[in-house]
């Protein structure tokens, strides 16, 4: 058996472990047993905000006066302690944040894979040679970074998110203040001990705890941070787009999603179950890309239909450090109490539950916030549970007649993050790929997940029609200057 350790952390500021001058913290448990005390961090104040944000931005000038080269041998450092630390750290955000550990050992590998995707971009071109009409003068883009960046990040990927940050951040030449969502703030806190121990100079990279209305928006109308990257609800990113905006700082804000997969008359059926229950369920629906509008066509409807319910019901839920579970709890009695309104909402609007549509209870499942994988037949568009994200484990399954009609009932949300069709059709393929209004499209894929060296992002309301990761990261973490010599 595992020994559970608590582990209880100070701000990271300046190179060094600097507790909150409010003296006050927030203890985390585990939302699958809530016996079990995960650890605790700090609830800071504006004062210590502006200690971590004084020492980015003075180590900022030194930063980006190294190579990036230079820069990336720390990215490369960091990278193989966090791999080295795997299992401490996915085991903190199973305990932490209740995915499973398998998910969690490769949210953190893919951690380490990023910080070295990023330390290799520091070796590559950063601008391009532009023709000038004058034959002796020579022009061409450079690259600036934009000085001290805020992070701002949710609970669901406490590690790939705020490294999918701060590595492009600082590869280009940034310092970072990070503020981590307060309830897995204890997962990241250990990526920035392998910060630590990777030896990135005093400043460079720090992090601050505490809420979202005192840090978060500290943050994003703080004067000395130059650009603000957010990922969250859409509420929160709408009001720090608009704080940035007002005093001329750069942002990037990504957001929700109501993803659809669309099931066709000709696709593979069993793939496409097992895709939607992945894409829906995985996490217990807690990612922005999970699927949950499942729409499809009429002759296929109910044979999809009994095969996806004789799937959902066979899943086993628990704790997510015990082998064989394959889907954890809710992150809290919050999302949970909004996961079990949503469903009463579902049913009033005349939506017919196939399976879970509960909170499951008695023996392991009354110390925690467990919600049954659920399973609606005959949702419309026009109904709240297929217009507004719900971010956990349900399932609306829609009918519909023709592949126009599918893209069409796709398309009526606000959002347009990630969006799957399954199909042998290469006609329907490129429809597909041509009307769908969403910054991830795929086609016999589940809707959740991008490889990292790719863009991602969103489109509509799912984002601010920036892209993370990949080369399409230094757009929002640089700007471009124009040089002419002469
Ligand atoms: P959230 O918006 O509640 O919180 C996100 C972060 O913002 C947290 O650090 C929080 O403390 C902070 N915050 C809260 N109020 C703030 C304020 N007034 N000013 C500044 N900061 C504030 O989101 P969450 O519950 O942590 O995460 C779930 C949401 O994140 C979902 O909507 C999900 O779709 C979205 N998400 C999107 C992506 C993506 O890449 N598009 C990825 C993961 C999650």
């Amino acid at each position: 058996m595992t020994v559970k350790t608590f582990n209880e952390f100070s701000n990271y500021i300046n190179g060094g472990w600097v507790p909150s001058n409010t003296k006050e913290s927030v203890t985390n448990r585990n939302p699958a047993d809530l016996d079990d005390v995960v650890g605790s961090v700090q609830k800071s104040s504006a004062e210590d905000l502006e200690k971590a944000v004084a020492a980015a931005s003075s180590a900022k000038r030194n930063w980006r006066k190294l190579s990036g080269a230079e820069r990336g041998n720390y990215l490369y450092k960091a990278a193989d302690i966090i791999e080295s630390r795997k299992e401490d750290i996915a085991e903190c955000m199973t305990r932490e944040m209740g995915k499973t550990l398998p998910e969690a050992k490769g949210e953190t590998m893919r951690g380490a894979a990023i910080l070295r995707y990023f330390a290799g971009e520091g070796m590559r071109k950063t601008g391009d040679v532009i023709p000038s009409t004058d034959k002796d003068a020579l022009m061409f883009t450079n690259r600036a970074p934009l000085g001290v960046v805020g992070v701002i990040t949710p609970w669901n990927f406490p590690v790939a998110i705020p490294v999918w940050k701060t590595a492009p951040a600082l590869i280009y030449g940034n310092t970072v203040v990070l503020k981590p969502a307060t309830e897995a703030a204890v997962t990241c806190a250990k990526i920035f001990e392998c910060f630590e121990e990777a030896g990135f100079p005093a400043g460079v990279v720090n992090m601050v705890t505490g809420s979202g209305s005192v840090i978060g928006q500290g943050l994003a109308d703080h004067p000395e941070v130059g650009g603000i990257t957010f990922t969250g609800s859409n509420s929160v990113g709408k009001q720090i787009g608009q704080s940035a905006l007002a005093r001329g700082a750069k942002y990037q804000l990504e957001m929700g999603g109501k993803n659809p997969v669309i099931v066709t008359e000709d696709a593979d059926l069993d793939q496409a179950v097992d895709a939607t229950i992945s894409g829906g369920l995985r996490s217990t629906g807690q990612k922005c890309t999970a699927t949950s509008r499942v729409i499809v066509q009429k002759d296929v409807y109910e044979a999809f239909k009994d095969k996806l319910v004789a799937k959902v019901k066979e899943i086993n839920t628990g704790n997510g450090l015990n082998e064989g579970v394959w889907m954890g709890p809710s992150v809290s009695e919050n999302q949970l109490s909004t996961v079990l309104s949503y469903i009463e909402t579902g049913k009033e609007e005349g939506g017919k539950v196939l399976c879970g549509g509960e909170k499951l209870s008695g023996g392991e499942y009354d110390n925690g916030y467990f919600v049954a994988p659920t399973v609606f037949d005959g949702i419309e568009s026009n109904m709240t549970i297929a217009q507004e994200e719900i971010f956990g484990p349900v399932l609306a399954l829609m009918q519909v007649d023709t592949i126009e009609e599918a893209i069409e009932t796709a398309n009526d949300v606000e959002y347009g993050l990630s969006a799957s069709i399954f199909t042998t059709n290469v006609q329907k393929m490129l429809s597909f790929i041509d009307d769908m209004e969403a910054g991830l499209v795929r086609i016999n894929a589940e809707s959740a997940g991008v490889e990292l060296q790719a863009p991602f992002g969103g489109m509509k309301q799912s984002s601010s029609h920036s892209r993370e990761q990949g080369e399409a990261a230094k757009e929002f973490f640089t700007d471009i200057k124009t040089v002419l010599v002469k």
